[in-house]
């Protein structure tokens, strides 16, 4: 198997296609985000220091997250593939990325670039509501996901909200802001030739079917 990892613009369904792969491939899910929180509980100097950058809503130091990814890749059960979710952010870390994987004897794998227009984002986005109480969510533009009666939960009868940032001013800067930092990482990996673009203008059982044909369509790895 080989590793995997997504390029997708703010909801465009990644987190579900990644849950979707590790549940057919049994690989490890890597989150830098997961990294830090789970360092941020240890008592040492970079617990320490993490821990304070998140409570405080900061950016941890880009060498920190580097160092921390490399060690979490190091460990056995990446051994077999894995997928590597929120990292790189810019390309200065893709630089690194290549460089730690360089050291580890891994290779990048397939880079999957989930394209969707920006009018369907926008609509997913404005659209989303979320259980208060079982956090199930919803979405109001889109067909097979409205709730059953307006404003309630089918699941558990609980009151929909709307996310604060779950607005089109809000989506907008996301969204500028991922074309700007993604796009020279686009290129660093189409160079490579391990860039694999994903139509994601459709049912996640659709996407998740063009993802796999790639990963399955390489026989063993
Ligand atoms: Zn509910």
């Amino acid at each position: 198997m080989k590793n995997i990892m997504f390029i997708a613009p703010p909801a465009a369904g990644k987190g579900t296609q990644a849950d979707l792969i590790v549940e057919k491939y049994n690989i490890p899910h890597i989150s830098t985000g997961d990294i830090l929180r789970d360092i941020a509980k240890e008592d040492s100097e970079i617990g320490n220091y993490v821990s304070e950058v998140l409570s405080n809503g900061g950016l941890v130091k880009d060498d920190i997250t580097n160092q921390l990814v490399e060690q979490r890749l190091k460990k056995p059960d990446c051994k077999n593939g894995y997928i590597i979710d929120g990292f790189p952010r810019n390309i200065e870390q893709a630089k690194i990325y290549d460089s730690i994987l360089n050291r580890l004897g891994y290779d990048v794998g397939y880079v999957f670039l989930i394209n969707i227009n920006e009018k369907d984002l926008e609509k997913r986005i404005t659209g989303r509501r979320i259980c208060e109480n079982c956090k199930a969510i919803y979405n109001i533009n889109s067909e097979n996901n409205v709730p059953k009666i307006d404003s309630t939960c089918d699941i558990c009868g609980g009151r929909l909200y709307q996310r604060k940032d779950d607005n089109i001013e809000a989506f907008q800067t996301r969204y500028k802001l991922y074309l700007e930092k993604t796009e020279p990482i686009i290129e660093h990996y189409r160079k490579q030739g391990v860039l694999y673009e994903i139509d994601g203008n459709h049912t996640v059982e659709e996407v998740f079917k063009q993802i796999d044909s790639i990963i399955s369509g390489d026989g063993r790895n």
